[in-house]
């Protein structure tokens, strides 16, 4: 089968020819239609996350229909626990594996399993003709979507969501950077009935105007005050000095999210900033019971996404789009 594999980081993935994976005990054979590329495949590709399994296939955005189900399985998908069959559409997630066993397993924080394995990180992903994946982690994906469309609630649409639900019943929600996540998400609060004040690089007029258009109550750049103190804060973008920043424009009680894996480090900043019961928090990966949630609220919203499709081979150019700013859409890999 043709995927593009990553053999070191810091270099360009290169097009393959590599033998098409087998299904172990309780896997799926997947062939991948779509693969919506994400800011964490960025991260890998550039060596800020640690030990990914190399040679290695990114990618956990998958959409794609079952060719193979491994017997003997429990074949039991996170959503709804009905059975999957061959010809089903499934959508693969980052979390790809947990052990079901250890202290935060066992007490509904699997998105913080010791043993945890991501997908397009220590396992293959989708940037390929075919996957595998454990079953107990696909999903079922709403009929409302074709696959395309559908591929960037995987991971930009569920970390987002868990991001937002750390929020509380914040009413007035500022968000930094404006970017796929924050896209999914805002639709999300808007039809909640929050309010929301989007940050973007200071400057970028265009994206204030999209965040306005999209139902912002107020958009400016990161280095602008809002007209009014916030409940809570989410950044999405990877940059530490935003966290300072948003404190400041915090109401007493709110709280801070940071929603990346990966961020610059955080300057200092005085302890006044933090004082009256503001919490800064990070939200790591997701739990099956996020993806499920937010596969169910989606359509009712409806979340649109909005995407721009490359052909598999031209995997470098999307993260190189990515990487300079040059997409105002989601990347979406198409096989
Ligand atoms: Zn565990
Ligand atoms: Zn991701």
């Amino acid at each position: 089968m043709r995927a593009m594999v990553l053999d070191k980081t810091r270099t360009s993935l290169m097009l393959r020819d590599v033998s098409k994976p087998k299904p172990g005990r309780g896997q799926l054979l997947v062939t991948v239609n779509a693969c919506a590329v994400c800011r964490t495949d960025l991260h890998i590709v550039d060596g800020e996350l640690h030990d990914p399994k190399l040679p290695l296939i990114l990618g956990h955005q998958i959409v794609g229909r079952i060719e193979q189900i491994a017997e003997p399985v429990n074949q039991q998908s996170a959503i709804n626990n009905q059975q999957f069959k061959v010809g089903d559409r499934v959508g693969i997630p980052w979390l790809g594996w947990t052990d079901g066993d250890c202290a935060y397993c066992r007490s509904n924080h699997e998105n913080l399993c010791d043993r945890a394995k991501f997908t397009g990180y220590n396992i293959d992903g989708g940037y390929a003709e075919f996957t595998v994946a454990d079953a107990r982690y696909c999903f079922r994906l709403p009929d409302d979507y074709n696959d395309v469309e559908v591929a960037p609630l995987l991971c930009a649409g569920m970390l987002g969501y868990r991001s937002y639900r750390k929020t509380g019943d914040a009413k007035r929600l500022g968000v930094y950077g404006f970017g796929n996540a924050a896209h999914l998400i805002s639709q999300i609060a808007i039809h909640e009935e929050k309010e929301i004040f989007a940050f973007t690089r200071p400057g970028d007029e265009a994206g204030q105007k999209e965040a306005r258009s999209l139902g912002a109550v107020w958009a400016g750049g990161s280095d602008q005050t809002p007209p009014e103190k916030l409940d809570a804060a989410i950044i999405f973008a990877p940059v530490g000095a935003l966290v300072p920043a948003a404190l400041r424009a915090l109401a007493k009680g709110g709280v801070v999210v940071c929603g990346g894996i990966h961020m610059s480090d955080i300057p200092s900043f005085p302890y006044v900033d933090l004082w009256q019961e503001r919490v800064i928090c990070s939200v790591a990966n997701l739990t099956r019971r996020d993806g499920e949630e937010f596969l169910e609220i989606a359509p009712q919203v409806p979340v649109k996404t909005k995407t721009e499709k490359f052909p598999l081979e031209e995997a470098n150019t999307a993260l190189e789009k990515f990487r300079s700013g040059k997409l105002n859409s989601t990347a979406v890999l198409v096989i």
